[in-house]
Order: C-alpha cells, then structure tokens, then sequence
C-alpha cells in the first residue's frame, strides 16, 4: 500500500500571470520513472520545452499564481519537492539571474568610446556576458533532460 505521500496527487494545475496581464496555465504532473512533467501554455514553454514559469514554481516562489491557496502550494509541492528536477531548478535559478546582471551591466555600463581603457572595459563586460550565457544554456541542458518529456513526444 502507499501512503499518500508517495503517491501525489497528479496531475496539478496552476494558472500564473505576467506582469503585463498574460494569463498562462501550468500543468505539472510525476510521471514514471519518477521524471516530472511540466507544461506552461506560454510561448516560450512551446518553443523551448521550459520557461522562467515552471523555474519560479519550482523554486517555490508563488507571487505571480492566481488565486494562490495553500493546499494547492503543498499539493504541487508534493508532486516536485526532492526531485532531480526541483534541485536542478535553483541551479538554473542562479544561472538566470548571472545572465541577467551580466546583460544588464552590459547595457548600463558599456562605454561609448574606443579608447583603450574603454575597449578593455566592453572586453570585461563581453566575457561576462558570454560566460554566463554559457553557464546557462549547459544547465539548462541538464535541467531539460531531468524533465520529462512534453505530452506527444
Ligand atoms: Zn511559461
């Protein structure tokens, strides 16, 4: 027999909203093998196979669930918590926000001339930029192979 902690409640259903209004549905769902699936109806999650969405919940940060509702928190909880793919979301987490203040240092404090302390300057900034951009696409990698894989494929 299981008890009702080994055997969560699948699949669950959370609906977020974007800042600028978007409403998107996430179903998250423990699959066999013990793999999560997560589908967002977004358009990055359809052209990607993830999205900051799914790295928010997993995180568990819930400020942009509509009607958020503790029962609901603990039943997506424990669907994901202790897995491959929940752990390997703070990764992605931290890489997201290392690529962000990368991109936005690069914005703000590019120089605009061409002397040579500028030019080493943009240099910094530019291998700032792609390392963190590196860091993120290989734990992105990771973290998509953890997921299971989108309902028809
Ligand atoms: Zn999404």
């Amino acid at each position: 027999m299981l008890t009702r902690s080994e055997l969560p409640e699948n699949p669950v259903v959370l609906a977020v909203r974007d800042p600028d209004g978007c409403l998107h549905t996430i179903t998250t769902e423990r699959v066999r093998g013990g793999k999560i699936r997560m589908i967002c109806t977004c358009d990055a999650n359809r052209a990607s196979g993830w999205c900051e969405h799914a790295i928010q919940l997993l995180c568990t940060r819930y400020d942009s669930v509509v009607d958020p509702s503790d029962d609901l928190e603990f039943r997506f909880e424990d669907v994901v918590m202790g897995t491959p793919l929940a752990d390997m979301a703070d990764e992605v987490d931290v890489a997201l926000a290392d690529f962000h203040a990368a991109l936005r240092d690069m914005d703000a404090k590019r120089p605009s001339g061409l002397d040579r302390d500028q030019l080493r300057r943009i240099a910094e900034l530019a291998t700032d930029l792609a390392d963190t951009a590196s860091h993120l696409d290989a734990t992105l990698t990771r973290f998509k192979k953890k997921l299971a894989a989108g309902l028809g494929s």
